[in-house]
């Protein structure tokens, strides 16, 4: 059961009693329950005492950016707490997950491709958010390269060696990207709504067995991003691959700018795990400059 503090509060921005919490597994940094509620629906909470407040408010965010796209299945927001309230919450419509059906990877593929034209009003999001634990900062920028160095890659290489995880010397490495950024990222782009944290842990299933995406990291950025980290932690087939390439063709040397997008979620490892994640970022490096 969850605590007695948690579940009044709970219970009054559901309107209704609790009657059961069961433990979810499967989560990376939170504690996640399926709620029986008075009148035996079920209710997602997500809750985490160590979380900073504005966490859950700026998840609902993201899902809610992500639904508004009406592309692929992404849970209805019920309730988030507020910023001043500790521990944080966020209750959502509860998917109980089915088989994936046959049409699953076309669906998914098509859908990712679906929600990334529906697009953004400018690189960034209307409010910071978080990848997984870590902070992610979102000021708009008119430009891909722009918002890519000022507000992905800066702030993790920054952190990476104010937490002493890499030498200064990486800040070296990385001007000589920086310099050359603006043609690395080929030809411009339409903003894409991304997920924004698409490795195959944050890809659920629906009571029908088709694709849902839950824990987001969205904001408006270039579609190539969902892209690469879906390739670089594996768990997504061919088909979804070829079923995004058949709605939304990808543009010129796309499969030589992998790397470079892998490089933000590399940052972002090193900074939660640390280890070889450094040499995988130095190897990308090299790779351009
Ligand atoms: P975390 O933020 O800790 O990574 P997740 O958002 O990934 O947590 O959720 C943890 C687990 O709960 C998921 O792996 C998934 O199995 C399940 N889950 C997430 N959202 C829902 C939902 N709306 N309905 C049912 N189960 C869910």
């Amino acid at each position: 059961m969850i605590d007695g503090a948690l579940r009044a509060r709970v219970e009054s921005a559901l309107g209704q009693g609790v009657v059961n919490a069961a433990r979810l597994s499967g989560g990376d940094i939170n504690d996640a329950f399926e709620l029986t509620l008075t009148d035996r629906q079920s209710v997602f909470l997500k809750t985490n005492a160590q979380a900073p407040l504005t966490m859950f408010a700026a998840e609902a965010r993201g899902l809610e950016f992500l639904e508004q796209a009406s592309a692929l299945r992404i849970p209805k927001v019920i309730a988030a707490s507020a910023e001043s309230e500790r521990p944080g919450f966020l209750l959502l419509e509860f998917i109980r997950p089915a088989r994936p059906r046959r049409s699953f990877d076309d669906e998914l593929g098509r859908g990712l491709a679906a929600l990334h034209r529906a697009g953004a009003s400018s690189f960034g999001f209307s409010q910071p958010n978080f990848i997984g634990r870590l902070p992610q900062t979102n000021r708009p920028h008119a430009t891909w390269a722009e918002f890519y160095r000022a507000e992905r890659l800066e702030p993790q290489l920054r952190s990476a060696i104010d937490g002493g995880r890499a030498p200064t010397s990486l800040a070296r490495d990385f001007e000589g990207l920086f310099r050359l950024l603006p043609e690395l990222v080929g030809e411009s782009e339409p903003v894409a709504r991304l997920h924004g944290d698409l490795w195959s842990g944050n890809l659920h299933v629906d009571e029908h067995g088709a694709p849902c995406l839950i824990d987001p990291a969205a904001y408006g950025g270039h579609r190539e991003i969902d892209l690469a980290m879906m390739e670089l932690f594996g768990g997504f087939g061919p088909r979804v691959f070829a079923a995004y390439a058949e709605a939304f063709p990808l543009t010129p040397g796309h499969a030589e700018r992998v790397p470079l997008c892998q490089l933000y979620p590399l940052l972002v490892h090193v900074n939660l795990f640390g280890g070889g994640y450094l040499e995988s970022v130095r190897r990308v490096l090299r790779a351009y400059c």
